[in-house]
């Protein structure tokens, strides 16, 4: 199949018949890797013919729909408490590989990880090229949006998905029930949240727990980093859903 590029909306001007100029940094990774006129890319979610390979721009030719493959069938936002660099490198990688359609960063009272807005945003772009990458290295036909990092109290308002899994190491209820619930209402929309390193503060948890959406659940006995954390949660959740 041809070689997949991800380009951001911004860099995108579209043209007559679904045709496209590409900008950006892609357009130079196109060129480094010596594509010609004549040549299948796919672009986002469409396969292109080159038009014209200019210094700065490229002109595409819309030709159809790239095949639909490794798109996951459930819909599931992971909130993550900001985790120290290669961890949170890590956790957007592999997260995207399970199947995660959406992750959203954010700080609460026990994170370490202290940025202004000038390195949120330079942060930011870092994971979402991660999160291209993985979506091109898996083979998943779609993309993975890192959003907007939240403060703990804009985290709250954000969550409006149907059901939402918090994970607690002080929680004494189990996740197979909420599972059960889970499948019993054919529920397709779900957000996961995990804390970072430092956990929650026990007022943030209870605030948490209060939303009549968000279930608190059990990962065991065993406090287990974040991102192991993240990851189980996950596994799980996207099996049960997809099988
Ligand atoms: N508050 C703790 C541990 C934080 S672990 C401390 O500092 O000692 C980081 C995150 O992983 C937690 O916020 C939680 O979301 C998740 N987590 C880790 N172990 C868990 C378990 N056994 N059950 C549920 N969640 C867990």
């Amino acid at each position: 199949m041809a070689r997949r590029f991800i380009v951001k909306n911004e860099d995108i001007n579209v043209l007559e018949n679904n045709n496209i100029n590409i900008r950006g940094p892609e357009v130079k990774h196109i060129q480094v890797l010596r594509h010609n006129v004549e040549d299948s890319i796919i672009v986002n979610e469409n396969i292109y013919k080159i038009v014209s390979i200019g210094k700065d721009n490229i002109d595409l030719e819309y030709i159809k729909k790239a095949p639909q493959i490794g798109i996951p069938t459930s819909n599931i936002t992971l909130y993550i408490g900001f985790l120290k660099s290669e961890k949170m490198d890590f956790l957007v990688q592999k997260s995207v590989e399970i199947g995660v359609k959406k992750i959203v960063p954010f700080f609460s009272k026990n994170v370490v990880v202290k940025l202004d807005e000038k390195a949120r945003d330079k942060r930011r772009e870092k994971l979402q090229k991660i999160a291209d990458e993985a979506c091109k290295q898996c083979g998943r036909m779609d993309t993975v949006q890192v959003e907007e990092f939240l403060d703990f109290k804009k985290l709250k308002s954000a969550l409006n998905e149907e059901k939402v899994f918090f994970a607690y190491e002080a929680s004494k209820d189990s996740l197979r029930n909420e599972i059960i619930d889970l499948k019993e209402r054919k529920i397709n929309n779900v957000g996961i949240i995990i804390g970072a390193e430092g956990g929650f503060a026990i007022q943030e948890a209870e605030e948490l727990n209060s939303f009549k959406n968000v279930c608190c659940v059990s990962l065991g006995d065993r406090i287990l980093r974040a991102e192991t954390a993240a990851i189980k949660l996950l596994s799980i959740i996207i099996y049960e859903m997809e099988e």
